[in-house]
């Protein structure tokens, strides 16, 4: 076996940041590399995610999953190649994916690991559009929606990992109208262009409530909501009649200091007889085989389309991670130690 590395870089959440995450909140640090122990393997990273949930993590307050601690590495997503194993069915050289991203080499309870086949597609697709993102999507539309065809669906986030995905997939089971918001203009020309939504629009250009009006004259019956705030107020505004909402994130408050005021018009949630429901991907860990079958379909026939934002080096991680919450990204934000 070849000898080890002596040491690996990791993140560390040094201080709980007060509204936006400053550079100094985090440390990246030098540990040793030691020899896994009895069913553990090491893996080298090769990439690794940074989402927007992590935001919630840096908060010292009970969730549904725990926070950071302080001066611990933090941990995420991450694929990589095994390069030690004291476990069982995993060899050197075997692709994994696992939850002990933010750092370069991770000594990981193979348990908690999953072989993944590099083969099949490349490895970051196993974050994004076949990994956790993906399926967010499929469940957020198909289960906790209740898509059926003909809906008119509008996604806020529609150019990130989950709402891009969300549109398409819309659009491939027969939505009636695809409308979808990003912010910026390019982002905008990618959703009608590259994606093949309806209709899009910058909600920076205007308010969400007249722009969406606009792209959506005969009202949405979906509304898949990664933003929250004047977002949510819009798609109210704009619901049919018996409209479903998936809540699946609300970014747009992620750094406030206050608590973020609800949608001013709740009371049309009676009139029009709306169902407003949140998801956690992990309850739908039962649709996986349906989820990689149908998906892997379509990206092999060219119908889904899927982007990744990707910035090298482990150095650059939190910047990675800040650059998500700014929206410098267009799909999947992915870290990549491959150099
Ligand atoms: P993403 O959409 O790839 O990246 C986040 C995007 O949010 C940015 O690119 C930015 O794009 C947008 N954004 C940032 N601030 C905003 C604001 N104030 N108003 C509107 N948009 C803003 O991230 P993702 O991983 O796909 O996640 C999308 C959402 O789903 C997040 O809210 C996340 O927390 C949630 N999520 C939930 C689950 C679950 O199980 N519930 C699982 C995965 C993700 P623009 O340039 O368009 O502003």
């Amino acid at each position: 076996m070849p000898a080890l590395p002596a040491s690996s870089r990791e993140w560390h959440l040094v201080a709980r940041p007060h509204g936006w995450p400053r550079p100094e909140d985090f440390a990246l640090r030098e540990v040793p590399v030691t020899e896994p122990g009895e069913g553990r393997i090491l893996v080298r990273n090769l990439h690794f995610s940074v989402d927007p949930y992590m935001r919630g993590r840096m908060n010292d307050v009970k969730s549904y999953i725990p926070p950071f601690q302080l001066d611990r590495p933090m941990d995420g997503g991450a694929v990589g190649e095994v390069i030690a194993s004291g476990a069982e069915g995993f060899a050197v050289g075997d692709h994994v994916l696992h939850g002990l991203g933010w750092r370069e080499y991770a000594d990981v309870d193979a348990r908690q690991a999953t072989k993944v086949d590099a083969s099949l597609a490349p490895l970051t697709a196993y974050l994004g559009v076949l990994g956790m993102t993906g399926l967010t999507a499929y469940a957020g539309l198909f289960e906790v929606a209740s898509f059926k065809e003909g809906d008119a669906v509008f996604v806020s986030g529609a150019a990130g990992a989950v709402g891009s995905q969300v549109g398409q997939m819309a659009r491939l089971k027969g939505a009636s109208r695809v409308i979808g918001s990003a912010g910026s203009d390019e982002k905008v020309k990618l959703l009608v262009e590259e994606y093949g939504f309806d209709a899009a629009f910058n909600y920076k250009n205007g308010p969400v409530k007249e722009q969406l009006a606009e792209a959506a004259p005969d009202g949405i019956d979906v509304y898949f909501d990664n933003v929250g705030g004047d977002h949510l107020e819009a798609a109210i505004a704009s619901f049919n009649v018996h409209g479903r909402a998936t809540i699946c994130g609300m970014i747009a408050g992620y750094n406030d200091t206050e608590p973020t005021p609800g949608p001013r018009n709740m009371a049309m949630l009676i009139g029009k007889r709306l169902r407003l429901q949140g998801i956690l991907v992990r309850d739908h860990a039962d649709l996986q085989p349906r989820f990689v079958r149908e998906v892997a379909g379509w990206l092999n026939s060219g119908e889904l389309k899927y982007n990744e934002t990707v910035v090298e080096g482990v150095e650059n991680g939190v910047e990675a991670f800040l650059g998500v919450l700014r929206g410098d990204n267009t799909g999947k934000m992915i870290v990549s130690l491959t150099r």
